[in-house]
């Protein structure tokens, strides 16, 4: 799924009108994509043509180890499994829980509809990855439907945070998220 879908998520599953803990939430639900998009981003400003880091870059092992990684149900489980065990040691370990559990919402939901382009999710016990009959976005495997339901999870997640938080600059931001779901495909599109 999207970046944008997994950060808006983890604010309205974790959030209510607790904003530490919709921080917490936001944070989980992006960091597993944050080593990708940092890779992306570098590689792109130096002018690093799509299909070189789609087609080739992205499958060598150094890249697969860094997605690994980031979306492991082992590392990401024994995070939750440790701060929610010291949680009344003090308050910031709940603010932790929250965190990796968004995180494991994340790395679950793209468990289920990545394709070739999978993870190691069970990292690093195994390299073996699950190749769902559903992608996000691959057209030839139901990806035009996933996306259409996701364009519309997004903005009803994006419209119930925009009621729930009043600040100008989360608001901004969820405007900002809202036209993502149509500046991203249009960019594919374009391409
Ligand atoms: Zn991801």
């Amino acid at each position: 799924m999207n970046t944008q879908s997994h950060i808006l998520m983890g604010a309205v599953l974790f959030g209510r009108n607790i904003p530490r803990r919709a921080w917490a939430g936001v944070l989980g639900g992006l960091l597993p994509d944050v080593p990708m998009l940092a890779i992306v981003l570098a590689l792109k400003i130096s002018g690093v043509p799509d299909q070189t880091i789609f087609g080739e870059l992205y499958w060598q092992n150094w890249w697969q180890v860094t997605n690994g990684v980031a979306h492991s149900f082992i590392l990401w489980g024994a995070l939750l499994a440790f701060s929610f065990a010291l949680r009344h040691r003090a308050p910031w370990w709940t603010l932790v829980s929250i965190f990796a559990a968004s995180a494991l919402i994340h790395t679950s939901i793209d468990f289920l509809v990545h394709r070739e382009d999978a993870h190691m999710s069970f990292w690093p016990l195994t390299r073996w990855k699950f190749i769902s009959p559903v992608s996000y976005w691959d057209w030839r495997h139901y990806g035009r439907y996933f996306s259409v339901f996701e364009m519309a999870l997004g903005l009803l997640m994006a419209g119930l945070l925009f009621l729930r938080f009043r600040h100008i600059a989360a608001r901004a931001a969820l405007g900002l998220a809202m036209l993502t779901y149509v500046a991203v495909p249009a960019y594919f599109i374009l391409l």
